[in-house]
């Protein structure tokens, strides 16, 4: 069987547990490594929560949006002044990787999941992209579903409301449906897009994304994968 690449919320797990059957879909698959528009956390910090589930993923193999960027910036950018809205855990791994994590004056602003965003953080945002930093989101998602069918808010979100601050500035995307993700993994398990299936749950980043590069696109909940199930 070929490689697969797969989505982790509402993909592999759902909340904080193991969808049914995550596991026996890996099995399916000689290698894999987990594409997800996570913006919060570290590959090892991941892999350490997967572990905790029951799943074993080498850090190597866990491309999340957030961190991407961070790598992205550090190999581009080396040493850049980067204004980084995010957790503390991403702030962390942006200095490990010898970005300067400034709070004036940046030339990148990067924007991740800060669930501490505030009206002076947008402000901050707002000016320097006008004066002149690039921005970085590292995902497009505006929300995400929460427990009780409430949504729970996204990157995308903190995005729409710098735009409506500071006007139609360009902006650079780095999780699905981009292509740096996709390419991160299908380099780190060493194969082409023909030899890998993408299997998400949203057809508009997981599907539109893996299509792009022409990889296969499997959902999660389609006869298709229940299929792949059966086939062992
Ligand atoms: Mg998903």
């Amino acid at each position: 069987m070929r490689a697969s690449l797969i989505d982790l919320d509402g993909t592999l797990i759902n909340g904080h547990s193991l969808r049914p059957r995550a596991k026996e879909l890996l099995c399916r698959f000689e290698q894999f490594a987990l594409v997800s528009n996570d913006s919060e956390h570290t590959p090892a910090q991941l892999a350490n929560s997967l572990r905790e589930l029951g799943l074993s993923i080498s850090p190597e193999h866990i491309l999340l949006a957030g961190a991407s960027a961070l790598e992205i910036i550090a190999k581009e950018h080396s040493g850049a002044r980067v204004m980084l809205f995010g957790s503390t855990m991403l702030l962390q791994y942006g200095q490990d990787l010898g970005l300067h994590i400034v709070t004036h004056d940046p030339e990148i602003v990067l924007l991740a999941r800060d669930r501490n965003f505030t009206y002076a953080k947008l402000a901050a945002a707002s000016n320097a992209v006008r004066s002149g930093a690039a921005l970085i989101v590292a995902n497009p998602d505006v929300n995400h579903p929460g427990q009780h069918g409430d949504v729970v808010p996204e990157t995308g979100a903190l995005l729409a409301a710098v735009l409506a601050c500071a006007g139609d500035v360009p902006y650079r995307v780095i999780g699905k449906p981009e292509p740096y993700l996709f390419e991160r993994a299908l380099n780190r398990l060493g194969i082409r897009p023909a030899d890998a299936v993408m299997i998400g749950d949203n057809p508009l980043t997981d599907g539109v994304g893996a299509e792009r590069l022409g990889i296969e696109y499997i959902d999660v909940n389609s006869a298709a994968c229940a299929n792949l199930l059966k086939a062992a």
